[in-house]
């Protein structure tokens, strides 16, 4: 037998419309912020999602799935959303004509080889938004706004901002500078991974996850400290528009985030205190890095896997319909027909309509009936259909109904 892949899972049933129920809350916010839709291809070249996401970072040197096409080009499976929309943005030029702010969100499949545990999958989806041009604080606290809104419109009310900021290039530099300092003393005593990371990146010591509780992690230098003027300014006009927008957020100074790209603004939304279920921030220089013109951008990704555990993990009320309307049975082969004619006509007028597909004998049928919960059943028999006549029979309250043919829509129409 042939089974999925480690990290891999299949969506169906209940979970596909929990999914379908998230999905339509989702899309229907990013409309009122007037963010448009996008779908970029699974897989790229690997310069993009190296260059992109950086290549010392975790992700590029042990999770992204690399290998060569049968033509011998480099490909990687999309890790992760942005680099894939920043390469849109500037192969469409769209920096060209920028009289307003780019905005596009996305609902994608993204691929890292990761040890799966529960929330933690090789494949996974993350719902994320980007929004490209401007540099002025009112565009992160868009996004931050709409990554707040967005979790408590699903019922995960309890979640908290995590905000930190990294600063501009120069307060960046500084703290860079105090961060090498304050760990090479004591660089023996972290992990090997974190060794490397002191000279090519030491903010990502910060995010380690082998040395998290380690002391000496904890006790580092913070960048709040080595912000300049301008840098700190900026960091408290946004809190400002936060508390102005009644956004719940806490400043954690650990918080860097490990890919190269961020500056300024970063945070991530937490549940309860704990559990990262996204995070997002600020990227200036992403475009540039990867070959358009210097365009300020921001977003923000979601672990939409781990968010539907959350809700599930904190008994949200999700919203799905699991039962029929009308269910058509039939009493032999000769009404087979209607039934199929029947079905497509309510189908058409937007009930949910079961006929049975396997032939089975009319007893058989009435099982089906509270298998698949139906409101409603109609047995077709030739005597009543040479009438152009139905019974209706109402599956809870049992009470039957003799109604023409053409009248059957009128009438679930008033009665449901
Ligand atoms: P990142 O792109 O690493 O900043 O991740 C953003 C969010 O995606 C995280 O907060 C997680 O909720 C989610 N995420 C990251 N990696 C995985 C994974 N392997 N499986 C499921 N969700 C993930």
């Amino acid at each position: 037998m042939i089974t999925k892949q480690k990290g891999t899972y299949d969506i169906y049933g209940v979970e596909a419309k929990k999914r379908a129920y998230v999905n339509d809350v989702l899309n229907r916010l990013c409309e009122k912020y007037n963010y448009g839709y996008i779908e970029t291809p699974v897989f790229e070249a690997s310069e993009l999602f190296h260059r992109g996401v950086g290549e010392s970072t975790d992700m590029v040197k042990k999770e992204t799935y690399d290998f060569k096409d049968r033509g011998d080009r480099d490909i990687t499976l999309r890790p992760e959303g942005t680099a894939g929309v920043v390469r849109w943005f500037i192969e469409n030029k769209l920096y060209g004509s920028m009289s307003e702010a780019v905005k596009v969100y996305y609902n994608m499949k993204m691929y890292r080889y990761e040890r799966p545990q529960s929330g933690r999958n090789r494949e996974f989806t993350q719902w994320g938004f980007e929004c490209f041009g401007s540099d002025d604080v009112i565009a992160d606290a868009e996004v931050i706004s709409l990554a707040y809104n967005a979790y408590r419109l699903i019922g995960l009310d309890d979640v908290t901002i995590e905000l930190n900021t990294l600063g501009d290039q120069e307060s960046r530099d500084n703290y860079r500078k105090a961060l090498v300092e304050y760990f090479t003393p004591v660089i023996g005593e972290l992990c090997e991974d974190c060794q490397d990371r002191l000279e090519r990146n030491p903010l990502r010591i910060l995010d380690c996850k082998v040395d998290a509780d380690n002391p000496i992690l904890k006790n580092a230098p913070k960048t709040i400290d080595y912000l300049n003027k301008e840098s700190l300014d900026r960091f408290n006009k946004l809190k400002e528009l936060l508390d102005l927008m009644d956004i719940k957020y806490e400043v954690n100074t650990n918080l860097v985030r490990g890919l190269d790209y961020y500056n300024h603004t970063v945070f991530e939304v937490v549940l309860n205190g704990s559990y990262a279920l996204g995070g997002g921030g600020r990227y200036n220089g992403l475009v540039e890095t990867l070959g358009g013109p210097s365009i300020p951008a921001v977003g923000f990704a979601m672990g939409y896997d781990r968010t539907i555990l959350a809700m599930e993990e904190n008994n949200v009320n999700i919203p799905i319909n699991d039962s029929v309307d009308v269910t058509l049975l039939y009493v032999s082969d000769t009404e087979k027909e209607t039934a199929a004619y029947l079905a497509q006509e309510l189908r058409l007028n937007s009930f949910i309509t079961e006929v049975d597909l396997l032939g089975k004998s009319l007893k058989a049928q009435f099982k089906s009936v509270d298998r698949w919960n139906s409101k409603y059943l109609i047995v077709l028999n030739d005597e009543d259909l040479a009438k152009n006549e139905v019974v209706l029979k109402d599956n809870v309250t049992k009470d039957e109904n003799r109604i023409k043919m053409n009248e059957i829509v009128e009438y679930l129409d008033t009665h449901m």
